[in-house]
């Protein structure tokens, strides 16, 4: 066991224990014989039921802005992972370590039930959170300073409550806070493991926007292997995990690329990163629902490996202090840090991590609405596009239809994860980006058409036309007045012809040919056009009923707002 020359002190908490001084109280002085667990586990940041995240920031006061710890530099210790694999165990021991001021009798009496950070078997889970204990501990190094040494307890990972967010949040908050984050896990460090810590040590880079690489965002990493079974292979401690964690960590170049960069993340985000196999601490911790901790009931090298463990990770010469950019924080500040980071995570700016089947169905779902976009367009682009003639807005209309259909099509029978349901708004969204391309289209068509690539000249050309055959017809029937009255407006529109041309050619009053322009467009608005689309539809039906393809009732308005109207209708 390491040795312990460590002064601990619990500082008062109101309980009826004076608070002692460090100075008078000699280190083995306290035996965790009869020594009450002095305090109680806060819960500081709660999830709440829409899976937001709220910081207690009156309960995180009263710890940390303590007269006699506020001033003093803060190490941290959190202990997080999945539910039920004895975290908060283990941290009740941390606590009689450091209740005991690491006296070598601090497991202290084998008969005394296990207290603190709730723990406990069945696979119900606690709600989800970050708890702190509420006794700061109060360590004297060698060199004479005074520290504050906190233990953070996490719950409600990777249970069927917590979204991925949740885990996520919980597990960056409590890496970013701690000065020592220990992963707890069990039997083995495995590739999900490493996933997982990949995923959310991200989010809690990406929070404290460290993305230059360089520096590196988290303090200690120490993954704890329990119920390690394989001690032949690589023994119990720490040097046994050190063997194991090499080989888990390891990159080589005959790893597929992804697995690499797992690897090169994890390293790339601790300043240190260990490891240590507990052995299994025995059926009747594991399974008994009678256990109530008692030393005696627990198997003899599970406690010898933690009291190597304890001291490792608690012990003043062990401590890691909490450094932000390389200084040293003190209590008082750390509320500081507390307040800015949950706001990070209660704001709107992170993406959301999702869980690998939600990312990798939304990617199928994005793959295959762009195939089916892309489809519509090269389909239209062959009817419309570039610098095909115009088409009449019925028959583009029909055409759409059909090209829809096809890429509607296309997207149902590409092979995506995620379900029907899951795929629907993806559905959706195409239909709407489908909407939009064919409104692009359509202006796009309307532009090749004649009158609205020359509207003025082709409106006046009309006019005179019509007003000059107009001007035969009464001639001939014998109204000589009506003639020339036709005769003279054709002049009339004439006259606006040439002038247009010339305006336009010269550049010159530009009022003058605005002002045929609305002329020209007010005509078209109010008569040409009602004649046109007639004349259109006219056409198109007669084609239609040539092919022997059904007409449809009521015939087409070119100017449709939603072209999905008729295909969902
Ligand atoms: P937490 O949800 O991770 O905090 O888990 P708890 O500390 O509440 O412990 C859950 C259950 O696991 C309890 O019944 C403990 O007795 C048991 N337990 C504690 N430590 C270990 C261990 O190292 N191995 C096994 N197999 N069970 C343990
Ligand atoms: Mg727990």
């Amino acid at each position: 066991m390491a040795e312990n020359s460590l002064r601990v002190r619990s500082g008062s908490s109101g309980k009826g224990h004076p608070p002692s001084s460090p100075d008078s109280q000699p280190m083995h002085a306290v035996s965790a014989k009869g020594t009450p667990l002095k305090g109680e586990p806060v819960q500081i940041v709660v999830a709440t039921d829409n899976h937001q995240f709220e910081l207690d920031e009156e309960a995180l006061e009263q710890i940390l802005l303590r007269s006699d710890v506020k001033d003093k530099n803060v190490a941290i210790v959190s202990v997080a992972g999945s539910f039920r694999k004895g975290k908060s165990f283990l941290l009740d021991f941390f606590l009689r370590y450091l209740s005991a001021g690491g006296a070598p009798d601090w497991l202290g009496d084998e008969n005394a039930p296990l207290e603190g950070f709730s723990w406990r078997g069945g696979s119900e889970r606690d709600t989800t959170g970050i708890l702190m204990w509420s006794e700061p501990f109060i360590v004297k190094t060698r060199d004479g300073e005074e520290i504050v040494l906190l233990l953070m307890d996490t719950q409600g990972a990777f249970d069927s409550e917590s979204t991925v967010k949740d885990c996520a949040t919980i597990f960056a908050l409590s890496t970013m806070i701690s000065s020592v984050q220990v992963f707890n896990l069990t039997q083995n460090i495995q590739e999900d493991d490493l996933q997982h810590l990949q995923l959310f040590t991200e989010y809690g880079r990406l929070a404290l926007e460290a993305n230059d690489n360089i520096s590196k965002p988290f303090q200690a990493l120490q993954f704890l292997v329990r119920d390690w079974s394989f001690p032949y292979e690589a023994p119990y401690g720490a040097a046994g995990g050190r063997q194991i964690l090499e080989k888990r960590l390891l990159v080589s170049d005959k790893q597929h690329p992804e697995l690499q960069q797992i690897r090169r993340h994890i390293s790339s985000c601790f300043d240190k990163i260990s490891c240590y196999l507990l052995p299994h601490p025995g059926l009747r911790v594991a399974t008994n629902p009678y256990f109530d901790g008692r030393l005696k009931e627990i198997e003899h090298d599970f406690l010898e490996q933690l009291q190597i463990l304890t001291p490792m990770l608690l012990a003043k010469e062990n401590v890691v202090l909490k450094e932000m950019n390389g200084q040293k924080v003190q209590c008082k500040e750390m509320l500081e840090y507390f307040k800015a980071y949950i706001k990070i995570y209660q704001g709107e700016e992170l993406p959301e991590p999702k869980s690998m089947l939600q990312a990798t169905a939304e990617a199928n779902n994005l793959a295959a609405v762009a195939n089916s976009k892309t489809l519509y367009t090269k389909l239209m682009e062959e009817i419309c596009g570039g610098e095909k003639p115009y088409l009449n807005p019925e028959a583009l209309h029909v055409e759409h239809t059909r090209c829809v259909e096809r890429c509607i099509d296309l997207f149902h029978n590409t092979r995506k994860m995620g379900g029907p349901e899951f795929s629907q708004s993806f559905e959706d969204k195409l239909k709407e980006d489908i909407t939009e391309a064919f409104e692009n289209f359509s202006k796009h068509n309307e532009s090749k058409n004649i009158f609205s690539a020359a509207r003025t000249p082709a409106v006046l050309f009309t006019v005179v036309v019509a007003f000059y055959f107009m001007s035969g017809i009464v001639g001939v029937i014998g109204l000589e007045t009506i003639g020339n009255l036709f005769n003279l407006v054709m002049l009339v529109f004439l006259l606006l012809l040439v002038t247009w041309f010339y305006l336009r050619y010269s550049g010159e009053h530009r009022n003058l040919s605005v002002a045929i322009d609305q002329l020209a467009d007010m005509l078209w608005d109010n008569m040409l056009s009602h004649v046109y689309t007639k004349l259109a539809e006219q056409g198109v039906k007669e084609a239609l009923r040539q092919q022997g393809l059904p007409v449809a009732a009521g015939g087409a308005t070119p100017r449709r707002q939603n072209s999905w109207a008729k295909k969902d209708a």
